[in-house]
């Protein structure tokens, strides 16, 4: 069953083509990775499907609903959750706080009720705290949880980036290259909580990488793009050892 289905998009920036004539879709429950050289077009699908870029052409539908419909906080309200290649957090405020901000589409208390801080926005605050404290336990964060984002080492604000994407509960999590910067041993967290993320918490994963050996640990199906385009498409083993793809990595 595909949860997220693309189709023929296409996206220009001036007379470079960022985004050309792409199709792919991605199964419930699987790990689908899209790889490819740097300026190969890889973010730009992600802006695609959160709706922060308007495609020039094509289709895309997620749960069988059209996203070119919704602005990108509806798209967050389907269940779509994005993180960023550069992290986008509030530096200036603890991990607790950043990762209730990622709640936040689950808020249905009105400003009337919180004002006067009704029976209602208690109990709605205890499940956003608890659902927090959740992902908190889950990626380790316990001893980084009061502490300022600022004055955090790169590889945690990454995690914490990660939380702040699944704090919000999300049924499709996507992924700009959760392993960039990161050491050797980062990584192989980073794969283990992937690989989590997909089998106890049941959220279907497309990531965007670089590290093929991160790439072939977790996913089962790859793309890979080039120029904005579909180059191969299959398992990481059937990806690294298609002749087109070898051309474009080693022949770039
Ligand atoms: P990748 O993530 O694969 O490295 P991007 O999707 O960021 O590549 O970029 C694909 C191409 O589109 C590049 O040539 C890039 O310069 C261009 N591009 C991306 N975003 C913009 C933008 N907002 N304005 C102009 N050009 C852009
Ligand atoms: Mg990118």
């Amino acid at each position: 069953m595909s949860l997220l289905k693309v189709e023929n998009a296409t996206l220009k920036f001036g007379g470079v083509v960022a985004v050309n004539d792409l199709s792919f879709s991605v199964n419930e429950g699987e790990v689908y990775a899209i790889v490819g050289p740097n300026g190969a077009g890889k973010s730009t699908v992600f802006n695609l499907i959160s709706r922060f870029y308007q495609p020039y052409a094509g289709r895309f539908s997620f749960d069988g609903q059209d996203l070119l419909n919704c602005k990108p906080d509806e798209v967050a309200d389907l269940g779509i959750a994005r993180t960023f290649q550069n992290i986008e957090l509030f530096d200036h405020a603890t991990v607790l706080q950043n990762l209730l901000v990622g709640r936040h589409r689950h808020r249905r208390t009105t400003l009337i009720e919180e004002l006067f801080f009704a029976p209602r926005v208690r109990q709605e605050e205890r499940h956003h705290r608890a659902a927090v404290e959740e992902v908190i336990d889950f990626l380790d964060l316990q001893p980084y949880r009061d502490k300022m984002i600022a004055g955090l080492p790169y590889g945690v604000r990454k995690v914490v980036e990660l939380g702040r994407a699944l704090a919000s509960g999300p049924r499709l999590l996507l992924l700009d290259e959760p392993a960039s910067g990161l050491s050797v041993e980062e990584t192989q967290d980073m794969r283990w909580w992937i690989d989590d993320i997909r089998k106890q918490m049941g959220i279907t994963v497309l990531m965007v990488e670089h590290d093929m050996g991160l790439v072939s640990g977790v996913s089962d199906r790859v793309l890979a793009l080039a120029d904005g385009a579909k180059l191969a498409e299959g398992t990481p083993a059937e990806v690294q050892s298609d002749p087109a793809v070898i051309e474009a990595y080693l022949g770039a």
